[in-house]
C-alpha cells in the first residue's frame, strides 16, 4: 500500500453559525474539519462519493488545514460565537477529527484550544479513542458531548469495514471514560450493513454493551451507497469478503438512487426493527432532550425537540403532518427573530436582569458543577440568546407554533424545567420523576 501523502489546504474561515440548530449533531455552530480525507478508510464512507469532491485516494492523500486554529481565533476575535449560546460541532461526515494523522499534526487539539475562549459547549463525533488525549481540554468547556461511532462489537468485521479506526472495545471504553470524566456521551450505530452488522441479536448486544458503558443514547441507521466511487469501493470489499451477499446488495442498491438509499421497503423494515430493539432496551434512539438541552439555548433546544418528535411519533405510526407543520412554523419564527436580532448588533455580554435566568438552570454548569470556577457561561451572558428567550416567553407557545395541543405541552415543559423522555414520550423532571 502506498505511503500517505499530505497537502496543505488554506482554511478561509474557522467557525460558521446556523440560523437554526442542526438536529443531527444538536449544534448551532460548526467548526471546519482540520482534515480532508480520512485515514480510517471505512469501506462504506460516503466521503468517497463524487458529491463531496474529495479527489485522490481518500484514505491516503490527506488535505491538512494547518491554519485552522488561527482562523478559529480570528472568528472568535470578531465575535462570531459571542452573542448566542450553542454547541460547536467539530468536523464533518467526511473526515474524522481523531484519525491516525491527528497523532502527528494535533490540529484538532489546536482547534479546541482556539475554541476555549468562546465558552461554548462542544460536540465531537469520532471512531478513535485518541480522543482521550484531549479530555483535559474538553473538561474546560461548559459541556462536552463525546459521541463514538460503533457499528459492531465484532473486531474482525470492524477491521474489514473500518480498518483504521480503534477497535470496538476501545471505542466502548472511550464512552465509559467520557462518562466517568463527566461528559455527556452516546453512540452512533451507523451505518449498519445489511446481512453483515444489522442482525437482531448483534444489534441488541451492541445496545446492551453501550448501555453498560454508560451511553445515553444509541442512534442507529442503515447503509447508503451512492452510485459511483462509494458504491464501487464497498462492492469490491463485498466481493472479497462476503461474496454470498453480492446478489442481495445488487437488489437492495440496484435503483442507484442519488442519495444512495436502498429499496424503500428494506429501509422501512430496518427502521421498524431497530426502533423496536431500542424501545425494548429502553435506550433513546437519538440524542435525547435531556442531553442537548444543556448544549443549546431554550429556543434552539425546542426546535431540535420538535424535529426529533417527528421521527419518534412516525415510528409509532402516528400521523405527523400537524407536528411537521408546527415545526416549520416555529422554525420560521425562530430564524426570523434571530436574523432580526443579529441585525441589531447587540453589544457582547449585555445582561438583562429581568430575563436572565428566565428558564431556570437550563444552560448549565459543566462537568465540575461550578460555573464560575470553570468559566462557564449562562444564557444571560449571550445577549441574542437572552433576547430570544424573552421573545419566546412573551406569548403562549401555541401562538408561535399554531398548534394548541403541542403548545400546551411545550409551555409545560418550559415552566416545569422538564425533559421530554424519548422512550416513553412523556414529560419528566431532570431527576427522572414524572410530571403528571
Ligand atoms: S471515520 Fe468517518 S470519515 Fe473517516 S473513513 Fe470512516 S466514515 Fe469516513
Amino acid at each position: 500500500m502506498a505511503s500517505p501523502s499530505f497537502s496543505g489546504i488554506e482554511a478561509k474561515s474557522g467557525i460558521s453559525r446556523g440560523t437554526l440548530p442542526e438536529p443531527f449533531l444538536v449544534s448551532l455552530y460548526r467548526a471546519l474539519a482540520p482534515y480532508r480525507g480520512c485515514g480510517h478508510g471505512c469501506a462504506y464512507c460516503d466521503g468517497r462519493a463524487e458529491k463531496y469532491f474529495v479527489e485522490g485516494i481518500f484514505d491516503r492523500e490527506i488535505g491538512v488545514r494547518f491554519n485552522l486554529a488561527e482562523r478559529i481565533r480570528d472568528d472568535i476575535g470578531r465575535g462570531v460565537a459571542a452573542k448566542e449560546y450553542g454547541a460547536v460541532a467539530i468536523g464533518s461526515g467526511v473526515t474524522d477529527v481523531y484519525q491516525g494523522y491527528e497523532g502527528r499534526f494535533a490540529l484538532t487539539r489546536s482547534a479546541l484550544e482556539a475554541l476555549l475562549p468562546s465558552a461554548q459547549p462542544i460536540v465531537i463525533l469520532t471512531k478513535n479513542d485518541r480522543i482521550f488525549r484531549d479530555f483535559d481540554l474538553l473538561s474546560r468547556f461548559p459541556q462536552a458531548l463525546v459521541i463514538l461511532t460503533i457499528t459492531t462489537l465484532d473486531a474482525r468485521k470492524a477491521s474489514l469495514l473500518e480498518p483504521g479506526a480503534s477497535t470496538p472495545a476501545r471505542r466502548l471504553e472511550a464512552v465509559k471514560r467520557a462518562r466517568e470524566a463527566g461528559f455527556r456521551s452516546g453512540v452512533m450505530a451507523m451505518p449498519l450493513c445489511p446481512g453483515i452488522t444489522d442482525g437482531e441479536d448483534e444489534v441488541r448486544a451492541l445496545v446492551r454493551e453501550c448501555a453498560a458503558a454508560g451511553a445515553e443514547f444509541v442512534y442507529p441507521g442503515g447503509l447508503t451507497l451512492r452510485p459511483g466511487r462509494q458504491k464501487d469501493h464497498f462492492f469490491a470489499l463485498l466481493a472479497r469478503e462476503w461474496p454470498g451477499l453480492m446478489s442481495t446488495y445488487r437488489d437492495l442498491y440496484g435503483e442507484n438512487r442519488p442519495s444512495g438509499a436502498p429499496l424503500r421497503q428494506a429501509s422501512r423494515e430496518l427502521e421498524g426493527r431497530l426502533s423496536a430493539i431500542l424501545r425494548e432496551e429502553a435506550m433513546p434512539a437519538m440524542i435525547p432532550h435531556g442531553v442537548y438541552r444543556d448544549l443549546l439555548s431554550v429556543p434552539d433546544a425546542l426546535f431540535v425537540l420538535l424535529c426529533h418528535m417527528q421521527s419518534l411519533y412516525a415510528e409509532r405510526g402516528v400521523d405527523t403532518g400537524p407536528l411537521k407543520a408546527a415545526t416549520e412554523r416555529y422554525g420560521g419564527w425562530l430564524a426570523e427573530e434571530r436574523k432580526a436580532l443579529r441585525r441589531k448588533r447587540l453589544p457582547e455580554g449585555s445582561r438583562n436582569a429581568e430575563s436572565a435566568g428566565l428558564f431556570g438552570d437550563l444552560n448549565q454548569d459543566g462537568p465540575t458543577g461550578d460555573p464560575e470556577a470553570s468559566g462557564i457561561p449562562k444564557a444571560g451572558r449571550f445577549p441574542i440568546t437572552e433576547a430570544l428567550e424573552g421573545r419566546l416567553r412573551e406569548r403562549p407557545f401555541a401562538d408561535v407554533c399554531g398548534n394548541e395541543r403541542l403548545g400546551a405541552l411545550m409551555d409545560r415543559l418550559i415552566s416545569e424545567n422538564g425533559v421530554f423522555d424519548y422512550p416513553t414520550l412523556s414529560l419528566k423532571r431532570p431527576d427522572g420523576s414524572s410530571i403528571s
